[in-house]
C-alpha cells in the first residue's frame, strides 16, 4: 500500500499486541493507522475518515486493546469496550478481526447481532465479556431489558458512524451513549464518510473535544480501479450483456449491484440458467439466511453475489475482483462504497 507509515513498535502498543500482528504478517500501519492509534492511546476522543479498505478496524482495535491490557478495569462486571457498527455483517467482520487479535490471550469478547436469539445473548453477557461488538439495535435491547450494564465502559466505539445514522439509529445512539456518561469515558467515531450533518450534531453529543483525523478525500476516487461504462438499449440487451461479462470477462468473484430484491432473485436464477453460480443477498432475507450467504461467498461457494446496497458497505470480500452496477445507485457516494469491493486495490 502506497499510504503506509512508520511502524507498528513506533505508535507505542504494548509488545503482546504487536506479537500477535507479526503474527498475522500485519508489518506496516496504513495511514489512517498511524495517525489515529497515536491519539487514541493520548486518551483523546477520536473522528477519523479514511476510505473503503484502508484499515481503520485496526485503528481502533489496536488502541482499544492496549488500554484493556495495560490498565485496571473500572468494573468487573460491566464491558470495558462495547464497538457499534451499523449492520450485521459489518460487525461479525470486526468481531472476527478482534477474535484474531485476542486469540491465546485473556479478553473475553461477545457479538451481539439483531436477529439472532436474544437469551442466548443475555447468557452470554452473563459471562461478563470485556468487549461487546454489537448492532446498536439490539444492544440498545439489551440495555432496556437490563441484560447489559454500562456503568464501567471505558471506550465507545462507532464503525460506520454515518451509515448507523442514515439507517435510523440516532435514538440508539443517544440511549447508549447515556447508559454510559461518564468522565472516564473515550470515544472513537470511524466512518469512510464523516461529511455528513447528522455526524457532526451525533460527534458533538457524544465526543469530548474530539481528535480529528481525514485521510483524503472521503470520497475521493478509488484511482486503482478501472471502471467502464456499457451502454444498453433495453433490460433484455442489458441482461444478455449481463450474461456475455460475466462469461467472457476474467475474475475471481464478481458483486452484482441492484435496485430491488426482486431484481436479486430475478438475475439470479437468470444467471443460474446460464450455469454461472451465483447467490443472491438482500436486506428483507433472514439474519440466519444472510449469514449463510455472505459465509459461503467469502468462502468461494458461488463466483457471483447479486445484491442490494446492503452489502455495499466496507465488506471486506478478498476474492472480489469484478463490481456491476446494474442498476445504479441512488446517492453518488453509495457507487464509491459499492466499487471499493473490489480488491484490485490490495496488493495480494
Ligand atoms: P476499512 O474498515 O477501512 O474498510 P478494514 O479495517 O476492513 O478496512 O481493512 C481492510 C483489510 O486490510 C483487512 O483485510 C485487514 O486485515 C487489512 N489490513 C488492515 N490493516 C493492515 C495493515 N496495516 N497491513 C496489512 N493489511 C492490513
Ligand atoms: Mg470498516
Amino acid at each position: 500500500m502506497s499510504e503506509q507509515t512508520d511502524n507498528f513498535p513506533d505508535l507505542g502498543l504494548d509488545h503482546r499486541l504487536l506479537q500477535n500482528l507479526e503474527h498475522q504478517a500485519i508489518t506496516t500501519p496504513t495511514e489512517i493507522q498511524a495517525q489515529s492509534i497515536p491519539l487514541a492511546l493520548a486518551g483523546h476522543d477520536l473522528i477519523a475518515s479514511s476510505k473503503t479498505g484502508s484499515g481503520k478496524t485496526l485503528a481502533f482495535l489496536l488502541p482499544m486493546m492496549h488500554r484493556l491490557v495495560k490498565t485496571r478495569a473500572l468494573s468487573k462486571r460491566d464491558p470495558r469496550a462495547v464497538i457499534l457498527a451499523p449492520t450485521r455483517e459489518l460487525a461479525k467482520q470486526v468481531f472476527t478481526q478482534l477474535r484474531a487479535l485476542t486469540s491465546g490471550g485473556q479478553t473475553k469478547i461477545a457479538l451481539l447481532l439483531g436477529g439472532e436469539n436474544f437469551n442466548d445473548q443475555a447468557k452470554a453477557l452473563r459471562k461478563d465479556p470485556h468487549v461487546v461488538v454489537a448492532t446498536p439495535g439490539r444492544l440498545a435491547n439489551h440495555l432496556e431489558e437490563r441484560s447489559l450494564q454500562l456503568n464501567g465502559l471505558e471506550l465507545l466505539i462507532m464503525d460506520e458512524a454515518d451509515r448507523m445514522l442514515d439507517l435510523g439509529f440516532a435514538e440508539q445512539l443517544t440511549l447508549i451513549n447515556q447508559a454510559a456518561d461518564h468522565r472516564l469515558r473515550q470515544t472513537l467515531m470511524f466512518s469512510a464518510t464523516l461529511d455528513h450533518a447528522e455526524v457532526d450534531s451525533m460527534a458533538d453529543q457524544l465526543l469530548k473535544s474530539p481528535k480529528r483525523v481525514a485521510i483524503g478525500a472521503a470520497n475521493a476516487e478509488h484511482k486503482d480501479i478501472t471502471q467502464e461504462v456499457i451502454l444498453c438499449d433495453h433490460l433484455d440487451h442489458k441482461e444478455a450483456l449481463l450474461q456475455n461479462l460475466l462469461t467472457n470477462r476474467e475474475y475471481q468473484q464478481a458483486i452484482i449491484f441492484t435496485a430491488t430484491r426482486t431484481d436479486t432473485e430475478r438475475l439470479s436464477a437468470l444467471l443460474q440458467k446460464e450455469n454461472i453460480s451465483c447467490a443472491a443477498l438482500s436486506g428483507e432475507m433472514s439474519q440466519a439466511e444472510r449469514n449463510r450467504i455472505m459465509d459461503g461467498f467469502s468462502r468461494g461457494h458461488q463466483q457471483v453475489l447479486v445484491t442490494t446496497d446492503v452489502a455495499s458497505r466496507g465488506l471486506d470480500l478478498l476474492q472480489v475482483s469484478l463490481v456491476i452496477n446494474f442498476d445504479m445507485p441512488k446517492q453518488a457516494e453509495e457507487y464509491v462504497h459499492r466499487i471499493g469491493r473490489t480488491t484490485c486495490r490490495r496488493q495480494r
